[in-house]
This record gives C-alpha cells, structure tokens and sequence, in this order.
C-alpha cells in the first residue's frame, strides 16, 4: 500500500490536453508550497539560505515568491561542491512525509490511510520516499566534471510514466512493427534509463542494447540488420559518425521508414544533415529525426518534440517548474542575487525548481540553459495543451 496523497505525480495525456496553463500552474504551485515548507528546510543548504535571508518557508506559496521573498538563484558550480547539502535528510521521517503530505491533499483521508498501515509498511513508505535509488550523472559537458543527481524510486516510477508518454507523442502512425536499438552508452546517466523505459512501453521488440564501451559499434550495426530496427535513439553525433558510417561500410538495409530521437546533448545540423544522407544509403525513403532535451538535475522530468521543430513539450509539469529569468547584475560567486523572472516569448536563462518528491532538491537552480522562448497554449501539432520550450542553448556564466 502507498500512500501519495490526492495530488498526482503525473499527467496523462488526456490531462495534458484537457487542463489549461493556468490549472496546470496551480497544481505546479500547490506542489512547489508543499516541497519548499516542509521539504527544503530538511536539506542543509535550504535550512541555511533560509536563515540567512530570514525566509518563513511557509509563505513561498507560489514560484513568483522566490523572487518576492528576496532569495538568491544557485549556481550550477556551487551545487556540483556541495550536492550533499542538497539530499533531503528529515530529522523525523515521519513528521516531515506527514506535513508534506497534508500540505497537498485533503487532510482527514489522509489520516485515515496512515491508521490502517501498519508499522512495518510505514516504515517501508518512508524509506521508499526519502531514500535515493541511483545517482544520476550528467554529462559534464559544460564543467568537464559530470554531477550526479539523486533520484528515488517513485521518481524512477515517474519516469517510467513519463517515457511512456513521449512514446505515444513520437509514435507515428506508418511505423509497422517497431523495433528499437538504445544506443546511448549504459551506465548511470538518464538517457540510456529513460529509452529503456520508453521502449519497454513504445516499441514491439526492444533490442535493450547500449552503445559506448558496452557493445561494440560494428555488432550493434550486424544486430541492426538481421532485426530490422527502425527506432533508433541516441547522439546524434555518434549516430552520424559512427554508426551510420559504419552501417554504410558493411553494406546493411533498413527498412523504408526510420525514427532517429537524439537526446543528452543538442544536435548540430551537420550531424543532422549527415544522419538524412548516410541512411538513403541503407534504403531508407523516410528518416525521421526528432529531438530530446533532459538535464539530470530535472530527474524524470523529459521533454520531447512531437515532430520535427515544433518545440520541447514540457510532459511532466508537476516533477518540475521551469521558468526563464533574467540576470540584472552578474556578480562573482555562487549565486545570483539580483535577477527577475522573464516572460516566456522573450525567453532567457533557464532557472527550475524540483516539485516532486525527495532526493536531491534544487530550487532557483540556474540550469546552464537558456532558452530562446516558452511558449504556452495548445500545440498545433499534437494537442497537448503543456509549455514548449524553443532554442536551448548553453548559459556562460563566469
Ligand atoms: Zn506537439
């Protein structure tokens, strides 16, 4: 038995349709209030940062009042010293779960549930809701040195749902008996993760390869051939210069139609440009390329493209809040005191505040991202009525 309160971990694609930005935005708040009051104070950093700029958590009851209450944005650098400082480590379990819990739903069912558990399954709830699983390592791209994230299996839960509805957004309809070849490298980093779970849940046959030192390119390439796979995810860079090439050399056929879905670092065009010319090469009359973007720091929180273009759909709007700020004065140091919130359309730095469970939890965390614009409202394309985010680049800060 597992007890979540009434607010929903994540959105089905009919809620994605139906609800509206503005309910979207007041679950994303009811959520951000319960995390910032009863979860933030149990990390060593936000119990600090609270003190020091004499912040009740009780009153950020909205995003907007991380800014009205005067707190600081948080540095990607500082994080990656301190991540530690970030893990939620309650000094009562109990307590903490149970205000949390309060916070977001009704209070009297709630009661009620936590009476008829007993002992030992609370404490398996407990352990369940604040104990990491898997760290997750980004990159490191940009600092050189990769960040791990904690996730905890709820989230994991999450992503597993979450996956499953960017399969549903990718999935086209000309595509006959998918076959789908994971070739991110394996290890403890999201992507490799997160395409397991959406090929568990999207594809007919999941090959469950991984690229990088787990297996060699040319065997991925042999398996290619013989099972006819036609969703293939992974770096764009490595599929326009590895794997097609050698695909090329050994003289394989695909099938008519290809799904490539590029994820963990942008695309450029020429690898873009080279995966569309070295696939007609192996018979393919269609390739379609979409795009992914994730940042480890965002845990199960993935957006995808729905087509080519058409902008990151943002599927899992209560793991985080995203917003885009702007930076009035960049001083030295590990934070940012002096910024405000942007609007969408005119897009900046990218700042995101965790929603959804324990873990680590950042919030007024610059991502390392900006982002060229967020559009809201209904996407043309696929009906989902969740922000898009446009143009992600990388944020230099000194
Ligand atoms: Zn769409």
């Amino acid at each position: 038995m597992s007890i979540n309160g009434n607010m929903k971990q994540v959105l089905s694609v009919q809620e994605l349709r139906s609800l509206n930005p503005m309910q979207i935005e007041r679950l994303q708040n009811a959520k951000f209030h319960a995390a910032a009051k009863n979860l933030l104070p149990q990390t060593k950093f936000y119990s600090g940062l609270f003190k020091e700029y004499g912040v009740d958590p009780a009153k950020l009851k909205k995003v907007e009042d991380w800014k009205k209450q005067g707190l600081p944005l948080v540095k990607k650098f500082y994080y990656m010293k301190h991540v530690e400082d970030f893990v939620v480590k309650p000094d009562d379990a109990f307590k903490t779960h149970l205000s949390y819990l309060r916070d977001l739903s009704t209070g009297a069912a709630l009661d009620l549930a936590f009476k008829m558990l007993d002992k030992q399954a609370l404490a398996h709830q407990l352990h369940y809701f604040f104990h990491p699983k898997m760290p997750l390592f980004s990159g490191g791209t940009q600092s050189g040195k990769p960040t791990p994230t904690l996730i905890t299996m709820p989230q994991l839960r999450n992503l597993d749902n979450v996956m499953g509805i960017a399969a549903q957004l990718m999935s086209q309809d000309y595509f006959k008996d998918t076959v789908g070849m994971n070739l991110f490298p394996y290890g403890p980093h999201l992507a490799w993760h997160a395409v397991q779970s959406a090929f568990n849940l999207g594809v007919d046959l999941n090959l469950a390869t991984a690229a990088g030192s787990a297996m060699k390119t040319k065997d991925l390439v042999e398996m290619a051939d013989k099972f006819k796979a036609n969703v293939f995810a992974g770096m764009a860079e490595y599929m326009a210069n590895r794997f097609l090439p050698m695909a090329v050399k050994k003289k394989i056929k695909l099938k008519k139609n290809i799904l490539f879905i590029n994820g963990s670092e942008p695309m450029l065009s020429k690898d873009k440009d080279k995966i569309l010319k070295l696939s007609k090469k192996l018979g393919v009359k269609n390739t379609l390329v979409l795009d992914f973007y994730g940042v480890s720091e965002m845990k199960e929180d993935i957006f995808a493209e729905c087509r080519p273009g058409s902008g990151f759909h943002h599927i899992a709007p209560l793991s985080t809040i995203v917003k885009t700020i702007r930076i009035n004065k960049l001083k030295k140091g590990d934070f940012i005191d002096d910024w405000s919130f942007s609007k969408p359309e005119d897009g900046g730095a990218a700042v995101m505040w965790n929603i959804n469970g324990a873990g680590t939890l950042l919030h007024g965390y610059l991502v390392g991202d900006k982002y060229k614009k967020i559009v809201k409202g209904r996407c043309p394309n696929c009906r989902l009525n969740t922000e898009r985010v446009y143009g992600v680049g990388r944020l230099e800060l000194k």
